[in-house]
């Protein structure tokens, strides 16, 4: 395998521009500094300028970052001893903000493949920056090339760096749901994704610490020391959701955290919604503790109760309809990322059988509502409008 240091040639050029001293300048320093070194070692030029960049001028050149040239499964990642330049796809099913220890920002995610899931972690500035150009979002189906994997308390983690190239698929090898594990087969702790139906749901209501989650004899409000937490909290009123579900052949008891729930609150719209709802979390004591819900949506709408007739007997019926369109064009666009005005009509035409007329009506609608945006983007060469969650 040829090195990735790149030539001296490369290194010097880089170093003058970085430095504004002559070739013949840094060549001459580098010949001093190499006099440090075992002198079978002085004659290899190439790695004696890398380092004396490096060490003595703190310049680090870019190495050529060859992706990697296939493919692996999150169980062979799960298993291999090569910890790095690894190449990986699979659904991302969540995205979480944290922060490390020392108080800078850090993103988490989960991905999902067929048969297993392995959360990621994104540190550093530059990392965060390219993974936030790449816009993913819950739903999508991403390669991720050139990434690292960290063993830390047992529990292998992905690493995304500035270096890793993020590639959104538009036609996934599989679907979704066929990562999904079936009830009866979940192992305790393992992270996984379920297809259920919720059957019944209900909600507890209690004022208690926004971080932990325990119950406070206060008011909202009030900043009162958490007996858990052992600080000073903003009380606040959490909600914790219990669920029962079912995949078919068994049902599962379900539980929404406070913690999970804030800043998600959608999740309760999905629970709501009455459709199949893609739930990944983890199975412990008895309980699914869910981490996110990615609504199911083509067999969503392939239930019979939501396929509506082309043609309507009155105008109010129509209105009924769009404004039953209105709830779901956020949903698709939101599952997919990003979706041109023909792909969200291709959609409702296939699984609800609606006209293209009361389709476009129903983005209109939710263009006014600001429950999508609109984005102009050049695809080689050709403008094109799409469209994505608002807010
Ligand atoms: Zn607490």
């Amino acid at each position: 395998m040829p090195t990735s240091i790149p030539s001296e040639e490369e290194l010097l050029k880089l170093a003058q521009s970085r430095t504004g001293k002559t070739i013949e300048q840094l060549k001459k320093e580098i010949d001093e500094y190499a006099q440090g070194f075992a002198r079978f070692l002085r004659k290899e030029r190439r790695l004696i300028t890398y380092l004396y960049l490096k060490k003595v001028l703190g310049i680090q050149p870019k190495l050529p970052t060859v992706p990697p040239p296939h493919m692996i499964t999150l169980d062979e990642l799960k298993r291999t001893q090569v910890k790095s330049r690894l190449s990986t796809q699979g659904y991302i099913v969540n995205i979480f903000t944290t922060k490390t220890r020392k108080g800078s920002e850090a993103i988490g995610f989960d991905i999902i493949d067929v048969k297993s899931a392995m959360r990621g972690k994104i540190y550093f500035s530059d990392a965060i920056e390219n993974w936030k150009q790449a816009k993913v979002r819950v739903g999508d189906f991403v390669r991720l090339k050139n990434i690292s994997v960290s063993d830390w308390k047992d529990r292998r983690t992905i690493r995304i760096s500035s270096d890793t190239i993020i590639e959104k698929v538009n036609s996934p090898p599989y679907e979704l749901e066929e990562c999904a594990t079936k009830i009866a087969d979940l192992v305790e702790g393992v992270y996984s994704l379920i297809s259920v139906v919720v059957l019944s749901y209900d909600e507890r209501t209690y004022i208690g610490c926004p971080y932990c989650a325990k119950g406070i004899n206060a008011q909202p409000g009030q900043v009162v020391t958490c007996p858990k937490c052992n600080e000073d909290v903003l009380v606040k009123e959490l909600k914790w959701i219990n669920i029962l579900a079912s995949d078919n052949d068994d049902d599962i008891k379900m539980e929404i955290t406070p913690s999970v729930l804030a800043g998600n609150e959608q999740l309760e719209d999905y629970l709501n919604d009455g459709g199949i709802l893609n739930v990944f979390g983890r199975y412990r004591d008895g309980v699914f503790r869910v981490e996110n819900i990615i609504p199911s949506i083509s067999r969503h709408y392939e239930e019979p109760t939501v396929k509506i007739q082309e043609r309507f007997a009155s105008e109010e019926e129509e209105s009924k309809v769009v404004n039953l369109l209105v709830e779901r064009i956020p949903l698709i666009v939101e599952a997919w990322g990003e979706r041109t005005e023909e792909q969200i009509i291709e959609v409702l035409k296939r699984h609800m059988g609606v006209s293209e007329e009361s389709a476009k009506k129903a983005i209109k609608a939710c263009l006014a509502l600001g429950k999508i945006v609109w984005e102009e983007r050049e695809v080689d060469g050709i403008k094109e409008i799409v469209y994505k969650v608002g807010g």
